[in-house]
């Protein structure tokens, strides 16, 4: 079975406090139509219903201190306890012993051993590839499993070209803040349809959404509701075209940061793992499933049983 993995960097499942969590404060009237009614906050989960699973998951793993994304991401990428294997929390780009862990086997090259297809939709603008090449900007976990992998990142022709998506989800960024005016643009909705499109031509594909943890480092209120409204726009277009079945969606994330607005720094907050699809594939992905170490096998066991 197809999985689509939309991967939410800082995002927690927080207390139902409008002052500091913008999930307490904003409306999802879609993600929350999934939920019964629920907001996207600690007491809703854990949640069975008809399309959709909420369970929360400790990102913490027994090892001091707060998550971060390197040993975090490379968790989910790889399924082994990273920060308790080098005793810490590490990040936010992996170091070499992070890294090592990630070019050992992960997600994407596994998946692509076992002869399924494999693809990371976000689009990288230029300047992305004229600092890693000049050696200013060091990959992130989720590109250096793609690379690794023997996969290429998309880029602006890829973009341009409709084979790969913009980290905002909308492609606004690329015109605003990238300097291309020319850009694709999609509405919400759309760019959420176009997500389920892409998403069906591999077996499994993930999509990185980073801009939740920036927000929440930058305690950044007004940003972080008008963010979600666009995400709960995008998830009503990917869940119109989405074929429950012949794909689960999940979407979780590395470390609580946005759901409390009160700190800069990230939170030992449990963490979504929410499941949209077939009832069945739901039901097995979150038997057991207690914290992040669980989410790497449970995916390989979909897409390559
Ligand atoms: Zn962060």
């Amino acid at each position: 079975m197809r999985v689509l993995f939309i991967f939410l960097d800082g995002v927690g499942l927080g207390a139902d406090n409008p002052e500091i969590n913008p999930f307490a404060r904003l409306d999802m009237p879609f993600l929350q139509g999934l939920l019964g009614g629920q907001k996207f906050l600690a007491n809703a989960a854990p949640y069975a219903g008809e399309r959709a699973t909420l369970l929360a998951l400790d990102a913490g793993l027994g090892v001091p201190g707060l998550p971060q994304s390197a040993t975090g991401q490379a968790v989910l990428l790889t399924g082994i306890n990273v920060p308790q294997e080098i005793g810490e929390h590490y990040g936010p780009k992996p170091n070499p012993a992070v890294a090592k862990y990630l070019r050992n086997g992960n997600l994407f090259s596994q998946v692509l051993r076992s002869a399924k297809t494999a693809a990371l939709l976000n689009a990288y603008p230029p300047r992305y590839f004229d600092g890693v090449d000049s050696g200013k900007r060091l990959y992130s976990a989720i590109p250096l499993a793609v690379t690794s992998a023997g996969l290429r990142l998309f880029d602006k022709a890829d973009y341009y070209a409709g084979r790969a998506l913009s980290a905002d989800f909308t492609g606004a960024g690329w015109r605003s803040m990238l300097g291309f005016p020319d850009a694709p643009i999609y509405a919400p909705r759309q760019a959420g349809q176009k997500l389920s499109r892409l998403a069906h031509q591999y077996d499994f594909a993930l999509f990185e959404y980073w801009a939740s943890d920036y927000a929440g480092h930058r305690q950044d209120m007004n940003w972080a509701v008008e963010q979600f409204k666009t995400f709960d726009d995008m998830l009503s277009g990917l869940l119109e075209h989405w074929d429950d079945q012949a794909g689960l969606i999940l979407i979780t994330s590395d470390h609580g940061n946005l759901e409390d607005l009160s700190t800069r720094r990230h939170t030992a907050a449990r963490v979504p793992a929410l499941l949209l699809g077939p009832a069945a594939a739901r039901a097995a992905f979150s038997h057991g499933l207690t914290d992040l170490t669980g989410i790497h096998q449970r995916i390989l066991d979909l897409v390559s049983p």
